[in-house]
Formats: C-alpha cells, sequence, structure tokens
C-alpha cells in the first residue's frame, strides 16, 4: 500500500528518550501532517469496518489520540483505559511488567455493558506486547470478546513476543 511508506517517514524516531539507549518513536511529527494522519486512522477503518466491532478500548496516552478516530469512523463506542487513579467511577485494574517495575491500567465498571460485546484494542506501538496484554485481561474479565489488537508500530522484535504472550488475539500494526 502506498500509504505505508508516507506514514513511516512521518515518524520521528529520538535516539536516547527517555533514557539512555531508547530509540523513542515519536508519532507526534506523524500527527502534524493530516493527510497522513488520516491515512493512518482509514488503513484501520478499511481493516475493521463491518466487522461487528462494539466498542474501541484505547490505552492511555496515544491510543487516545488514534482510538476514537477509528471509533467513530466505523460507529464503536470508546472505552479510555487508564492509568491508575484518572477514572472517577468504580474501576477493575491490571497491573502489567515493565522493563523496570510494574504499571497499571484501569477500565470503568459499566463500559461493558454485555457479555460477549465485540473490542478491538488501540495503542501506538506494540514491543513486548505487555500493556495489550493488560488491556486484554481487563475487558476479558469484563466479559468481552476482543476481536483484535491494532498498533500504528510494532517493534521488530514484536513477532516473536506476540505467539508466546498474546495468547488468541492477533496484533496489527501498520509500520515496523
Ligand atoms: P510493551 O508493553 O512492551 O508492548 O510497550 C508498549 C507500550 O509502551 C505502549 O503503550 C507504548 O506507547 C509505549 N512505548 C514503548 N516504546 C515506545 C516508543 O518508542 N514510542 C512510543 N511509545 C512507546
Amino acid at each position: 500500500d502506498p500509504r505505508l511508506q508516507g506514514i513511516s517517514d512521518a515518524i520521528r524516531v529520538v535516539p536516547h528518550f527517555p533514557k539512555q539507549g531508547i530509540m523513542f518513536n515519536d508519532i507526534t511529527t506523524l500527527l502534524l501532517r493530516p493527510g497522513v494522519f488520516k491515512d493512518a486512522v482509514d488503513l484501520f477503518v478499511e481493516r475493521y469496518r463491518g466487522m461487528g466491532i462494539d466498542a474501541v478500548a484505547g490505552i492511555e496516552a496515544r491510543g487516545f489520540i488514534f482510538g476514537p478516530a477509528i471509533a467513530l469512523a466505523i460507529g464503536a463506542k470508546f472505552i479510555p483505559l487508564r492509568k491508575p487513579r484518572k477514572l472517577p467511577g468504580e474501576v477493575i485494574s491490571e497491573k502489567y511488567v515493565l522493563e523496570y517495575g510494574t504499571d497499571c491500567l484501569e477500565m470503568h465498571v459499566g463500559a461493558i455493558e454485555r457479555p460477549g460485546e465485540r473490542v478491538l484494542i488501540v495503542d501506538d506501538l506494540v514491543a513486548t506486547g505487555g500493556t495489550l496484554c493488560a488491556g486484554i485481561r481487563l475487558l476479558e474479565r469484563a466479559e468481552a470478546d476482543v476481536v483484535e489488537c491494532a498498533c500504528l508500530i510494532g517493534l521488530p522484535k514484536f513477532k516473536i513476543m506476540l505467539s508466546a504472550s498474546i495468547l488468541r488475539v492477533t496484533v496489527s500494526a501498520i509500520v515496523a
């Protein structure tokens, strides 16, 4: 697809951010180019439209940039999966392991309104898949059916990890 190169070119790689040795994939440069931003959203919409998806669950923070645009275009609701102590209502939480330490995602009780709702999880980037796994666990505890995870960027090592960590849920990524 000719749009892929433009998307890949619009993502800036910042060395040594947020710390020494990390090559940070910065999608804010893509957001400055509305045509390319639209191409990225359109590619997701083309893949997920017509799949009976009831909800798009976006992972804080960059899943909040792409998730709502996809949700509106495919006629789904949007569910924010947030970092701890941000959501005001009753929540369920899932901890996950990072390279150094742990983090946690929370979702409002009631965001999934009936068992079997079909959900797409959206984030900007998958590396080990740990964050997506926490999102999958949250949604499955609420009896949702997680159809797929969609990320703009899949780091090269992510393919190896996925079979081990994401179990039955497919992860799609636009660029490597
Ligand atoms: P994982 O849990 O190892 O798959 O890491 C993915 C999470 O870390 C996502 O929520 C990303 O937003 C974030 N992340 C990791 N590396 C980068 C990066 O280079 N750019 C932007 N986000 C990143």
